[in-house]
C-alpha cells in the first residue's frame, strides 16, 4: 500500500505505530505540503534512467516522489529509529536503498559507484538538515562526486547567502565556494507551516548545477580558499585587514597585492567579483613564496 506520507494524520499514526519521536538535533522537521516534493523530484530527475542520492529521507516523503521518477535511490539516513519507519513506508518501491548512516562521514566516492552503475547521471536530492546545510553541500562540491546537480531544500537565509552574487552585499566564504564549483539559483520559496513540526525559518530549494568544465582557475585552490575565508572572515574590517590576520601576512605585501590588482586598499571582501578575488589569489601567492 502506498501511504499518503504528505497527510498529517497519516504521519503521525505511521509515526506513533513505531513509537518515533522528533529529534529537534537532528533537523528532523518532515515536509507535509504535498505540492513540495513532486515540485522537487521534477525538478532533480529528468529522466526514468537517473540515479538519486537522497540524504535525510525522514519517513520517506521525498523519497517516494523521487522512486517513482528514478532508475534508483539511495537515501542515507542517520538516524537508526526510522529504518524500520522506511521498510514500511517505502515497500512498494523496489528501487530504493535505505543506507543508514552520517553522510558526513561516508565514502561517497565509492558509494556512488557501488550503487549507482548503469545509471546514465546522478543527482543529489534533499531537505537538508539545517545544522548541517553548508558542511553537506562544501562535502558534495569539493569532493569532486561525478553528480551533475544539487536540488535541496535548506533555510531561505542559507538560500539567499549560497545563492548569492559574489560581489553583492549577501556573499560570504561560503557564496564563493559555491560558485566556484557550480551555477546556483533559487528555485521556490517553501513556508514554515510546510513542516511537521513547523520551524522558526521559512526554506527554500536551490539548485546547483555542477560546473563540468573550471570556470575559475587559480594558480593554487587551496590557498585560494584560504585568502578567501581569511578575507571574509570578519565582515565589517576590510579585505586588507582580514586578509592580513588569517594568512599572517604583513599588511603592507597585501596592500602591494591589492594595488597590483588594482583594488582600493579598503575594499570589503563583499565588493570583489570571482575574477578579481582569482586575481588577488594569485598575486598573492606569487608574493608568499619569494
Ligand atoms: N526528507 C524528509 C522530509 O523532507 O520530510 C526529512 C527531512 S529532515 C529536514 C532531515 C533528515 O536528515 C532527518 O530524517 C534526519 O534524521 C536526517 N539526518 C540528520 N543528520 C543526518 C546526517 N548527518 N546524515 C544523514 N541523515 C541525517
Amino acid at each position: 500500500m502506498r501511504y499518503n506520507l504528505s497527510d498529517l494524520k497519516t504521519v503521525r499514526a505511521i509515526l506513533e505505530k513505531h513509537g518515533f519521536s522528533f529529534s529537534k538535533a537532528l533537523g528532523q522537521n518532515f515536509l507535509i505540503n504535498p505540492n513540495v516534493c513532486p515540485a522537487m523530484a521534477k525538478e532533480a530527475v529528468e529522466s526514468d534512467s537517473d540515479g538519486v542520492l537522497e540524504v535525510g529521507p525522514g519517513i520517506g516523503v521525498l523519497t517516494a516522489e523521487l522512486c517513482a521518477r528514478a532508475k534508483k535511490v539511495v537515501a542515507v539516513e542517520l538516524d537508526r529509529r526510522l529504518l524500520p519507519v522506511l521498510s514500511e513506508t517505502l515497500a512498494d518501491f523496489d528501487n530504493v536503498e535505505v543506507v543508514n548512516g552520517d553522510v558526513l562521514k561516508l565514502d561517497l566516492h565509492t558509494l556512488l559507484r557501488e550503487k549507482f552503475a548503469g545509471c546514465r547521471k546522478v543527482t543529489v536530492c534533499a531537505n537538508l538538515p539545517y545544522y548541517i546545510t553548508s558542511p553537506v553541500i562544501m562535502k558534495l562540491l569539493e569532493e569532486k562526486l561525478p553528480i551533475e546537480s544539487i536540488v535541496v531544500m535548506v533555510q531561505k537565509e542559507a538560500a539567499d547567502r549560497l545563492c548569492a552574487e559574489v560581489g553583492s552585499r549577501e556573499a560570504g566564504a561560503v557564496t564563493v565556494a559555491v560558485q566556484y564549483y557550480a551555477a546556483a539559483r533559487q528555485l521556490f520559496k517553501v513556508g514554515r507551516g510546510s513542516f511537521v513540526p513547523a520551524p522558526k525559518v521559512d526554506s527554500a530549494v536551490i539548485r546547483l548545477d555542477l560546473r563540468q568544465d573550471a570556470v575559475f582557475a587559480p594558480a593554487d585552490e587551496a590557498f585560494f580558499f584560504r585568502m578567501v575565508r581569511a578575507a571574509f572572515a570578519q565582515r565589517r574590517k576590510t579585505a586588507l585587514n582580514g586578509i592580513s590576520a588569517g594568512l599572517s601576512l604583513p599588511k603592507e605585501t597585501v596592500a602591494a597585492a591589492l594595488g597590483k590588482a588594482e583594488l582600493a586598499p579598503d575594499i570589503r571582501a563583499e565588493k570583489l567579483t570571482m575574477e578579481q578575488l582569482c586575481r588577488l589569489s594569485d598575486i598573492l601567492f606569487e608574493t608568499s613564496k619569494e
